[in-house]
């Protein structure tokens, strides 16, 4: 048995979190490889290592003093080293990277100190061994991550070593400068990590004890999925429902290893088990999870006989394509049809939308209407499960809210509602309130 373990900013934001990190990983030999984030946030006042980074890399970029933030990243390490009771300094390193800034060091260069720096630091707690990502983790000229080099160069390095500590979030480009992910990708970092070296389990610690059935800002204590499948995720994952990295599934998703996000303030709790597929002993509730999102327009078009009008559909989804806008759903009646788009991406082309859509398909009525919310409702108990749509949909309207747009995938493991953003939030409770009970 073999777990890759990976502690985000806040489980390593100070020595009693590097305590609590520690208490886990020995607590089980197999858990030989442990991908650490830079110091995060002690409280919602404190400043991430990693911003105060992009800060130094800002100031000497507009050619001002750096001194300010570099000092304070020196105090946060400097702080755990000795609270840790550490016989050890970064102060060389700290001169290193200071230098290296001064002289304008490219910005992944400076911002992936963070998780350098605490890796070194975990490392020399744990007494494992620290491994640079920047030696085992590539990019290709394009900036993509070299899959195959990385895996082969990774396990060939770890496989040395039977316990090490991986810095996240950055690895190396074919020049040798250093590239980062995008923010949060020592997830990803600990996913390439996993498959890597053909771990059982990737066990991705942070400071919540799994993935909520819906967002805890709309829904009081909402419950902690037990299990839910990867596609599942990317379900929920595409409406907002984020506890990872998106790019860091694929990697495990690929290899069939299964993630468990776990909390590193309660260690005992299970988390949630996040699986390519499900054992035949899997008794999934009807729904795993609702997810929505507000910032949706809707172009909706009528025209007498449409659905007898060869290529109508095409035309309409070709001007949409021309103007560089995708779209997110295409409910359509006889005589009628509905794009739903990203308002965002809309916004600036609405015009020039509005003249293709009259000059190309020539439609009765158009209207363009902003302010809908989308609201996912997924579960793999779902499929084959009588009267779910009946559930979702009454739930709604004894809430007294009008639903806009329903559609449900062909996978039947979602159905999404469309409703006014001024009842977004009422609508998620209803939902979540009819499957919790
Ligand atoms: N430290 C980086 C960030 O703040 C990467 C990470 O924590 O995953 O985005």
């Amino acid at each position: 048995m073999l777990k890759v373990l990976k502690f985000g900013g806040s489980s390593l934001a100070d020595a009693d979190q590097f305590r609590k990190v520690a208490e886990i990983v020995k607590s089980e030999p197999e858990r030989r490889y442990v991908v650490a984030s830079a110091p995060g946030k002690r409280n919602s006042d404190d400043i991430k290592v990693t911003d105060l980074l992009y800060d130094c890399f800002k100031a000497s970029f507009e050619k001002k003093s750096v001194d300010e933030s570099f000092a304070k990243i020196e105090v946060r390490y400097n702080e755990i080293i000795k609270d840790l009771g550490l016989d050890f300094s970064l102060d060389s390193e700290f001169e290193k990277i200071k230098l290296a800034i001064l002289h304008h060091a490219g910005e992944d260069y400076v911002a992936s100190r963070g998780e350098y720096l605490n890796a070194m630091v975990l490392a020399k707690y744990l007494g494992y061994e620290f491994v640079d990502a920047e030696s085992g983790i590539f990019f290709d000229n394009s900036g993509k991550l070299d899959t195959e080099k990385t895996n082969q160069k990774l396990s060939e390095i770890l496989s040395k070593y039977e316990y090490a500590v991986i810095p996240g979030f950055y690895g190396s480009m074919p020049n040798g400068t250093i590239k980062t992910f995008s923010r949060g990708g020592s997830d990803i970092t600990g996913s390439i990590v996993a498959r890597a070296m053909g771990a059982d389990i990737y066990e991705n610690w942070t400071d919540v004890s799994g993935m909520y059935m819906a967002d805890p800002r709309c829904i009081d204590n909402p419950r902690v999925i037990e299990v839910i499948t990867y596609r599942e995720l990317r379900e929920l994952a595409y409406m907002g429902a984020t506890v990872l990295h998106e790019d860091a599934v694929f990697p495990v998703r690929e290899s069939g290893i299964p993630i468990n996000i776990r909390n590193t303030n309660k260690p005992l709790d299970p988390g949630t088990m996040i699986v390519p597929v499900v054992g035949d002993d899997d008794k999934p509730g009807v729904i795993t999870g609702i997810a929505g999102k507000k910032g949706f327009s809707t172009i909706s078009i009528e025209k007498d006989m449409m659905n007898s009008e060869f290529g109508f559909g095409r035309r309409v989804l070709e001007v949409i394509e021309k103007h560089g806008v995708s779209f997110e759903h295409l409910p359509s009646g006889i005589d009628t049809m509905t794009v739903v788009l990203n308002t965002d991406a809309l916004n600036g082309k609405r015009d020039d939308i509005t003249r293709d859509i009259f000059k190309q398909c020539n439609p009765d009525t158009f209207t363009i209407e902003d302010g809908i919310s989308l609201i996912a409702v997924v579960g793999r108990g779902m499929v084959k499960t009588k009267g779910v749509a009946v559930r979702v949909l009454s739930a709604i309207s004894n809430a007294d809210i009008n639903i806009r747009m329903i559609d449900q995938g062909s996978s039947e493991i979602n159905i999404i509602i469309a409703v006014d953003e001024c009842d977004y939030e009422l609508a998620l409770k209803a939902i979540y309130d009819e499957f919790s009970k």
